[in-house]
């Protein structure tokens, strides 16, 4: 067996999985230990203090800066006592990972000698020299700073010997360079035009918050087999392999018991999570060989995004320990499940409503169903732009595939619902309802809290379904930042809310009692929705035709998705609403088109230096070694004999040379195809050719190396197989 491949497989099984112990039987013994949480600034700071801080995260506002010294202090305090020497801003840029830049509280005192100081103003703002970010234009180098200032509403953490002080991150000219900017405005605009909206039915209602649980997919694979694939290495997926005879046929992976490694992971990881305060609950196998996933219990939808991002740089450090290295890629295996992050999201008052729950009277249905259909209406109405929130170039191989949904964006609903709307579509009309009419209609609408509780009616398959008291949006992808998807969704909603609210207004105005007027918009949206409606299996063939009927979009090209963000309508909205001003936008598609060039860039390199420097010499090697075996045979038999017998060695060898010929040509193609890509300056144009003229190379490169991989004598095969990534125990 070829040299690397054979130790990492000696490696692999040579594996005993580490002892793990839990810090306490309890895990609130130690829960949010390493976070300045309120019952630690209640410690630590004045009284006054604590409570403008309280009040600044209750009113999303920033604090005073007499106040930012006081909290720095007492921070520091803290951390010093926790053993901490750094502390750093914490942010998410536009790439795929957090950042950080650790500084030393370190300064020189009056008298010489070094002081630890850690003031408010380095608390509250700080200028990374910034330029390697990704701007997307935004800043040209010599204006490159960008500054970080302090997101209040979630705590500061330490990581190691840092403090972490969650950050936004803008250019010095006020444009926004991250994800948490966007992430907090759709928020607070949620949050306006929610509470808009209850105070029909409730004046208690004064703060309306959006949740955030996220369900985190992902595949572990040995240390020793991971660095033996160049492909994994780089890209995270495998760009070759053949598949592995059995992989999840048999479904006997998903929610089967853990191998006793990856549990002994899994406890490491989460026990730094509980002390990093993040609520992880759910741990299980999933679908595919190798994939698990991870839940915590839903928290506010900004303070859950940050925790996702720690938890997944928790996991992989964790990962390391174990010999482990987890793969976000949405797609590291070909043929079988890919990973996603579903994102379930609710809208909850301060007086403890769940707006997506149906309520125990028709009063609070009616406030649940003018929720539900806003929701319908935003989806409806932004289907392009919610897939664009989506569709990245790891996503892209995974939508549409194995037990993926497809790039159709559509909506589930559950039969009861359904029904439900049907029946107000049918029951109200435009008329003055008569007081039977309404009563009947309110009755109808008081028997859906029963009917819900019937979990069994759910479907896997949407890209976005009602889970009875929340919306899971699917389609995200396992690597994503959440905030991509949570600022198009929370803003579309916030958008909806306001011209529902506007609507009503009207009607009342012209003189209809506010329920009719509620129920008249309601039955116009349930009607101008349909055919966002999808009950039905979604990763059928069916569908595809049919909502190609119904005249929904089907967009599997990341290019062409990203382009809707610019579209008038689309732009209008990000813009109107304040959440993005045009330059923030365009630089942000920018940034985006730029990641997907790089990516497909990395990957097309990658692919080419392992055929050609790898796999074509061991096919070489297996070719000459059926040369030679042909070439002896002919020394031995007769000529007619020897036909006989050399007859299926020939036809290998022909196959080989075959398949080599092809790799060299395809992959010389593919290289000719980038150069001229390259030359292109405007991204957007780039992005489509690297799309359209370079990813189609990747499954016909692979399709011949996976033939030689079956056919190559596999003592010499240099790279470890699926059967090997995909089983190790
Ligand atoms: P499943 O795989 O069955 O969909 P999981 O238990 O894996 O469910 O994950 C469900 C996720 O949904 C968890 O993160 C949970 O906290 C979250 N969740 C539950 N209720 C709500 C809610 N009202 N709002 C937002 N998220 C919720
Ligand atoms: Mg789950």
């Amino acid at each position: 067996m070829a040299k690397l491949r054979f130790q990492a497989l000696q490696e692999m099984i040579s594996r005993q999985p580490k002892e793990v112990k839990y810090p306490s039987n309890e895990i609130s013994d130690y829960f949010g230990e390493l976070v300045f949480n309120k019952p630690k600034m209640e410690r630590y700071l004045s009284h006054k203090a604590y409570q403008s801080v309280v009040t600044s995260i209750e009113e999303s506002k920033p604090i005073d800066r007499k106040v930012a010294d006081q909290v720095a202090l007492g921070m520091k305090a803290w951390a010093i006592e926790m053993g901490v020497t750094h502390y750093s801003h914490w942010f998410h840029p536009l790439t795929d990972t957090t950042a950080e830049k650790h500084d030393a509280f370190i300064e020189f005192g009056n008298y010489g000698g070094l002081v630890e100081n850690f003031s408010g103003e380095l608390l509250a703002q700080q200028e990374p020299d910034a330029s390697s970010f990704p701007s997307g234009g935004i800043r040209n180098t010599f204006e490159a700073r960008g500054y970080t200032a302090w997101d209040v509403s979630s705590p500061a953490f330490i990581l190691g010997n840092t403090l972490c002080i969650p950050t936004v991150f803008v250019s010095y000219t006020g444009e926004a360079l991250d994800y948490k900017t966007p992430l907090l405005k759709a928020l607070n605009a949620i949050d306006k035009a929610a509470v808009e909206i209850c105070n029909y039915f409730d004046k208690n209602i004064t703060k309306v918050t959006a949740n955030l649980g996220w369900e985190q997919e992902y595949f572990l694979i040995d240390e020793a087999l991971f660095q033996a694939r160049p492909d994994l290495m780089l890209t995270e997926r495998t760009m070759m392999g053949h598949k592995s005879s059995k992989d999840q046929q048999l479904d006997d992976h998903y929610f089967s018991s853990i191998p006793e490694r990856v549990q002994a992971f899994m406890k490491d990881f989460e026990i730094e999570a509980y002390k990093l305060g993040i609520p992880v609950k759910t741990r299980h196998n999933e679908v595919a060989p190798n994939q698990y996933e991870c839940a915590p219990i839903f928290e506010e939808v900004n303070l859950s995004n940050d925790h996702n991002q720690l938890v997944m740089d928790i996991m992989k450090r964790i990962g390391r320990r174990h010999n482990l290295r987890v793969l976000f890629h949405e797609k590291p295996f070909a043929g079988i499940n890919g990973s996603g992050k579903h994102n379930n999201w609710s809208l909850i008052t301060n007086t403890g409503i769940n707006l997506f729950s149906p309520g125990k009277n028709p009063k609070s249905n009616m406030l649940f169903l003018s929720f539900l259909v806003s929701v319908l209406k935003a989806v409806h109405e932004n289907q392009d732009l919610i897939r664009a929130s989506i569709l990245t170039a790891g996503n892209a191989y995974r939508l549409g595939a194995s037990e993926a949904p497809p790039s159709i964006i559509s909506v589930f609903l559950g039969k009861k619902i359904c029904e439900t709307l049907d029946e107000i579509v049918e029951k109200v009309s435009e008329r003055k309802m008569t007081p039977d009419e309404k009563t009947e209609l309110k009755l109808g609408i008081g028997k859906i809290p029963e009917i819900l509780l019937d979990n069994t009616d759910r479907n896997r398959t949407s890209p976005f379904a009602f889970t009875g008291n929340r919306f899971e949006f699917r389609a995200v992808g396992s690597s994503a930042n959440c905030a991509a998807s949570m600022i198009i969704l929370n803003i579309a909603v916030a958008d909806q809310l306001k011209k529902f609210k506007c609507y009503v207004d009207k009607l009342i105005g012209d003189g209809i009692t506010k329920d009719e007027a509620i129920f008249q918009v309601l039955k116009k949206y349930i009607v101008e929705t349909r055919k966002i409606r999808f009950e039905g299996d979604g990763y059928s063939e069916k569908w595809h035709k049919e909502a190609k009927k119904r005249g929904l979009t089907n967009i599997s090209s990341v290019p062409e998705s990203l382009s809707n963000y610019l579209k008038p309508e689309n732009k209008d909205l990000l813009v109107r609403n304040g959440i993005f001003n045009e330059r923030e936008l365009q630089g942000r598609v920018e940034v985006e088109y730029e990641k997907y060039i790089k990516k497909i860039q990395i990957e097309a390199r990658v692919l080419g230096d392992m055929a050609i420097n790898h796999i074509i010499p061991t096919a070489v090697k297996y070719l000459n070694t059926l040369i030679i075996n042909v070439k002896g045979l002919y020394g031995i038999f007769e000529e007619k004999e020897f036909e006989e017998l050399a007859g299926a060695r020939k036809e290998l060898i022909k196959e080989v040379s075959h398949h080599i010929s092809s790799i060299k040509q395809n992959v010389h193609e593919m290289i000719e195809e980038r150069k001229i890509a390259n030359k292109i300056d405007n991204t957007s144009e780039k992005a489509f050719l690297y799309h359209k003229n370079i990813i189609p190379f990747f499954d016909v490169i692979r399709y011949h190396i996976d033939k030689l991989e079956f056919t190559v004598d596999d003592e010499i095969w240099p790279f470890p197989k699926y059967r090997e990534l995909l089983f190790f125990r």
